[in-house]
C-alpha cells in the first residue's frame, strides 16, 4: 500500500547539523518516519536526542566538526560500526556569513564555501561509493535555499555556495542514479531558526519578507517533514536530481 512506501522502517540516516533548527526537525521526521537517525553535531545533540526519544525512536549522536574534511571517513566509519550500514544521508549543515560583498574576506568566503559545497560534495561522495558496495541504492537530500534562484544580497558566498548545491544535486544525480541512489535537495524559504535570527532581529527586513510569503508566515523546522521524509523514501524512488521548494510560495510570487 501506497503509505507503507513512506516509511523508513530499518533505515539509516545521517543526518548534519542535526542539533538546531532545520536538521534537528528533520531528524525527529526521519526518526517519526521509522529511521534509525545518526546525527552530525559540532556540539551535543541533547535536545534532538530528548526529542526523538519522547516518539520512542532512535537517535545517536555523532560529533564532529564539517570544516575539517578528514571528518568524511570518521563520521561514515562511525555510523557503519554502530548499524553495519547506510541508507540516507541529509546535508543539512551550514553557514550563512552577512557582510557587504566588498569586505568580505577570503577566509569566510573559504568557510562558507568549504562547509556549504565542498563538505556537501565529500560526503556525499562517501556515502555514494558505501552505498554502491552495499549494492541496493540509497538515498542523498542536500539542502539547497532560496539562494539558489535568487541572488540575495550581502552573502555572496553564501548564494555561490546554495546555487551550486542545486547544480551538485543535478549532476551527482545523473552519474548515481543507474546505481539506484536518488539525490534531490529541499530549497526552505525563509524559516525561523538561528539561520535567519539577524534577519528576523530587523524589523523593516522582518517586515518586508514576511509581506512577500504568500503563506504569509516563516517556516519552521516542521515545515520540512513531509519533503524530507518522502524524498528518503521508496516513494521518491523515481525522483532524480530535483530541488524541491518549501517556502510558503516565495518562488511562485
Ligand atoms: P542553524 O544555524 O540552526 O543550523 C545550522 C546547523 O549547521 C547547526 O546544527 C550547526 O551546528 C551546523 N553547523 C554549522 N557549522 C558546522 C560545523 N563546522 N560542523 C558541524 N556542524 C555545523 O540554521 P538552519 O536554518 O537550521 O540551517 C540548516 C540548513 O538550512 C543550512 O544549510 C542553511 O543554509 C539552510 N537554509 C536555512 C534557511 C532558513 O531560512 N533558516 C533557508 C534556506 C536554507
Amino acid at each position: 500500500m501506497i503509505l507503507d512506501d513512506f516509511s523508513l522502517k530499518g533505515k539509516v540516516a545521517v543526518v548534519t547539523g542535526a542539533n538546531t533548527g532545520l536538521g534537528q526537525g528533520m531528524c525527529v521526521a526521519l526518526a517519526q518516519a521509522g529511521a534509525k537517525v545518526a546525527g552530525v553535531a559540532r556540539r551535543s545533540c541533547e535536545e534532538t536526542a530528548s526529542l526523538i526519544a519522547k516518539d520512542g525512536g532512535e537517535f545517536f549522536e555523532v560529533l564532529a566538526d564539517l570544516s575539517d574534511t578528514r571528518n568524511v571517513p570518521v563520521i561514515l566509519n562511525t555510523v557503519l560500526e554502530k548499524y553495519g550500514c547506510v541508507d540516507i544521508l541529509v546535508n543539512n549543515a551550514g553557514i550563512i556569513l552577512r557582510e557587504d560583498a566588498v569586505n568580505v574576506t577570503e577566509e569566510d568566503w573559504n568557510k562558507v564555501i568549504n562547509l556549504n559545497l565542498n563538505m556537501v560534495f565529500l560526503l556525499s561522495q562517501a556515502f555514494a561509493r558505501q552505498y554502491m558496495k552495499q549494492g541496493h541504492g540509497g538515498k542523498i537530500v542536500n539542502v539547497a535555499s532560496m539562494t539558489s534562484y535568487q541572488g540575495g544580497i550581502r552573502i555572496p558566498a553564501y548564494t555561490s555556495s546554495k546555487s551550486a548545491v542545486l547544480g551538485l544535486t543535478r549532476e551527482l544525480a545523473n552519474e548515481w542514479a543507474r546505481f539506484g541512489i536518488n539525490v534531490n535537495a529541499i530549497a526552505p524559504g525563509y524559516m525561523a531558526t538561528n539561520n535567519t535570527a539577524q534577519l528576523r532581529d530587523d524589523e523593516k527586513r522582518s517586515g518586508e519578507i514576511l509581506e512577500r510569503i504568500p503563506a504569509g508566515r516563516w517556516g519552521t523546522p516542521k515545515d520540512m517533514a513531509g519533503a524530507v521524509v518522502f524524498l528518503c523514501s521508496d516513494a521518491a524512488s523515481y525522483v532524480h536530481g530535483f530541488t524541491v521548494a518549501v517556502d510558503g510560495g516565495w518562488l511562485a510570487r
